[in-house]
């Protein structure tokens, strides 16, 4: 096995092929592997650019994300007080967070792969710096905030993003990093763990995905080792939950399964609470050192 497919967090050439149903997509197939060192769970090969052109169209933020409305007071709030003025959301999908913090009087720039995305951004938001990401490498600019909400599991080279990130952070500046912990002890993990194994006697196929939007499935421990290699000072890393995959909104309940999902997922989220390092989300705040 080359470098280039060692671990993506701790670069152990430890890697183990998982009997995971392997993902077809764009005439490859992409396995499940496993660290043993570090336990991270993730894909191989790595996306070319073909295939991130095919998954990360216009429509998937039309799926994903310009569907649905976030509350992003809890973000505000976080990032007051480092009492700083410019934000770069890198990675800004339908732009509510930065559009929010505009509105907060925050000097905010945007950052995103899909050309016709950043056009259509363009058109829709006025004074927001939007730019597409290929360009965005070629910019001077740096920023008091970098933010990153839910794009280290999509990307196959999160070590080199983030130290090419660190080029574009002010000296005083602070990461804000928030992200799924798909393999992290929770209610709901379990629950999900209890699931798979019915589904793959009943129907295995049922099981395998689709696309391979995600390229690594973290927990706490590994996530966190994969930041303390960075050689940022570290503010806070905390674990979190919310209800995805699952639904946690009265108004998503449609039929029993998605009763079910909802009790899951509020009763995992009130368990995690009482147990430190439980939950299925992370955020992690550092700054330069
Ligand atoms: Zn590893």
């Amino acid at each position: 096995m080359s470098v280039v497919d060692n671990c993506l967090f701790c670069e152990s050439n430890k890697i183990v092929v998982t009997r995971q149903l392997p993902i077809h997509f764009n005439t490859k197939i992409f396995t499940w592997n496993k660290c043993e060192n570090c336990g991270l769970l993730f894909l191989l090969p790595h996306l070319s650019n073909s295939d991130k052109e095919i998954m990360y169209r216009y429509n998937y933020h039309e799926t994903y994300y310009f569907k649905y409305t976030e509350d992003y007071r809890k973000q505000l709030q976080i990032i007051e007080s480092f009492k700083k003025r410019t934000f770069l959301d890198f990675g800004c999908g339908d732009a509510g967070l930065i559009s929010f913090l505009q509105k907060n009087n925050y000097t905010v720039t945007g950052v995103e792969y899909d050309e016709k995305l950043v056009e259509i951004l363009k058109s829709k938001f006025e004074g927001i710096n939007f730019i597409q990401e290929s360009d965005f490498w070629n910019t001077t600019t740096t920023f008091d905030i970098i933010h990153l909400g839910d794009v280290l599991e999509h990307v196959g080279n999160p070590k080199e993003l983030m130290n090419q990130l660190k080029k574009k952070l002010n000296t005083d500046g602070v990461f804000f990093i928030e992200g799924p912990l798909e393999c992290n002890p929770c209610l709901g993990y379990y629950f999900r763990k209890g699931t798979y194994f019915i589904r793959n006697i009943l129907n295995r196929e049922s099981l395998r995905v689709k696309y391979p939007y995600h390229i690594t499935y973290s927990n706490a421990r590994n996530q966190q080792l994969f930041f303390n290699q960075l050689q940022l000072e570290k503010i806070n890393f905390k674990v979190g939950e919310e209800g995805w995959p699952y639904i946690d909104r009265l108004a998503e309940i449609k039929s029993p399964w998605l009763l079910l999902q909802y009790l899951v997922s509020r009763c995992s989220a009130f368990i995690s609470s009482f147990i430190p390092r439980w939950g299925n989300r992370f955020i992690y705040i550092a700054k330069q050192k």
